[in-house]
């Protein structure tokens, strides 16, 4: 259990050697609270950051000060990271944006986070303090802002994406309506945010267990017409992660961007969402007309992908191919699924036994006959299930050059 874990104890032990009190705050509690694993543990003080920074250095921990004008220092103990956050409150209100200012008060604090059930704090002896309800909250999953909803969205528009993404983790049936209606009204707004803090909240989104179902609400609603109006395949998501589910595949956000988006549709996403290069080549890959798996085939026919794409590629082709089709209304055959899966996951990448060399020994001289004339014979070979050997492979390209129109 983290919280009476050594590393754990070392951190709340510095922080409070003086004296201080420190309590766990947002997610490790919220998800302790229910079972879940839990990710980042973060830690409230009254401790201005300059003292936390202090006190875990006196007790020999490593401190970083990762956003010191936050009030967040990051201790690092055993193998984990704790946010040391200080407490803060709004203190005026400028038109929309609040000034904050730290604080000893815990309420105050409490009071300036986004979810009834982010805004819990539990004492190191494990005392939950609960200002708004949140256990109540979580347990009937109900994803409800700390105060007036659409007064929250306006102080900062992001939230308006935080409630999708713990409403698809947390939410049990309909949306809270004062949050829906609050992010449709503002998700104009949604323009004014930096792309890479709208791409990271929507990773986030896409991790929950099943983001369908409030994939569906985002569309209905329009909420992400304004930034990213290819959001609408919420039924091939659902599917992708119906499937991902039942045949034990590990989460992974982009191929449900993937499933999610209509990837043709979507123009220059890389540098609208500031993706990573990587990121951006893989949907581009995934899109890409002539990158296609079709699930209904014989396995067989997963060797020319395999071979061009490799494992990964055409594993999550494979998987988008089976979504759209039970998106579309078609009969999944899970057993099916499974078997074109694991012949996935049991390719080993093969390589052409001849190479250019083998092509000029022949008398064919330098230039891009050579290129034409490797590629159409592994294409022959891909299609011979890769069962020719050297001889084979070299009997095949003395044929095809012998074939060749002489060019003087
Ligand atoms: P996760 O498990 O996804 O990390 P989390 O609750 O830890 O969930 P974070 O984004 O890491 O989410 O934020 C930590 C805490 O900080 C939240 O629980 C919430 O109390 C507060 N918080 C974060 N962003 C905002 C925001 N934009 N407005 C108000 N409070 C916020
Ligand atoms: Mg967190």
């Amino acid at each position: 259990d983290w919280m009476t874990a050594p590393d754990t104890r070392a951190v709340v032990a510095a922080l409070t050697a003086d004296g201080q009190e420190v309590r766990f705050v947002g997610g490790c509690v919220r998800d302790a609270l229910i079972e879940r694993p839990v990710g980042d543990i973060d830690i409230a003080t009254p401790d201005a950051p300059e003292t936390v920074m202090a006190l875990l250095r006196r007790a020999g921990l490593k401190a970083v000060p990762t956003g010191i004008e936050h009030g967040t220092v990051t201790a690092v103990s055993g193998h984990r990271p704790f946010e040391i956050t200080t407490l803060r409150e709004d203190v005026e209100t400028y038109g929309r944006h609040a000034r904050v200012a730290f604080t000893d008060d815990w309420a105050a604090d409490a009071a300036r986070r986004d979810f009834t059930m982010n805004a819990m704090f539990c004492a190191p002896d494990g005392t939950i303090y609960d200002p708004f309800g949140g256990w109540a909250d979580l347990l009937a999953g109900h994803v409800r802002f700390v105060g007036d909803a659409e007064a929250r969205v306006r102080e900062d528009y992001l939230r308006l994406l935080r409630f999708f993404r713990f409403y698809a983790r947390y939410g049990q049936g309909p949306p809270d309506a004062a949050a829906l209606q609050a992010a449709q009204r503002h998700a104009g707004k949604l323009t004014t945010l930096a792309a890479e803090r709208i791409c990271h909240e929507l990773l986030k989104f896409l991790e929950a267990a099943n983001p369908g179902p409030a994939a569906r609400v985002i569309r209905d609603y329009g909420i992400l017409q304004p930034v990213l109006p290819e959001a609408r395949y919420a039924e091939r998501l659902s599917w992708l992660a119906a499937i991902e589910r039942e045949q034990g595949v590990a989460i992974d956000p982009l191929r449900r961007m993937a499933a999610w988006l209509d990837l043709r549709e979507a123009h220059r996403l890389g540098e609208r969402l500031r993706l990573s290069k990587k990121a951006e080549r893989y949907l581009r890959t995934l899109a890409a007309p002539t990158a296609s798996v079709r699930v209904d085939r014989a396995t067989a026919t997963l060797r020319r992908p395999l071979h061009r794409l490799g494992r990964e590629l055409t594993r999550d082709l494979y998987l988008l191919d089976a979504a759209e089709r039970a998106a579309a209304g078609g009969r999944l055959n899970t057993k099916a699924l499974a078997a074109g899966l694991a012949e996935i996951e049991a390719w080993q990448p093969k390589r052409l036994p001849v190479d250019g060399r083998d092509v000029t020994a022949l008398g064919v001289a330098p230039g891009p006959r050579i290129k034409e004339l490797l590629e159409a014979l592994e294409e022959w070979w891909v299609d011979q299930d890769f069962q020719p050997g050297r001889e084979a492979c070299l009997a095949e390209l003395k044929r095809r050059v012998a074939a060749l129109p002489g060019d003087g």
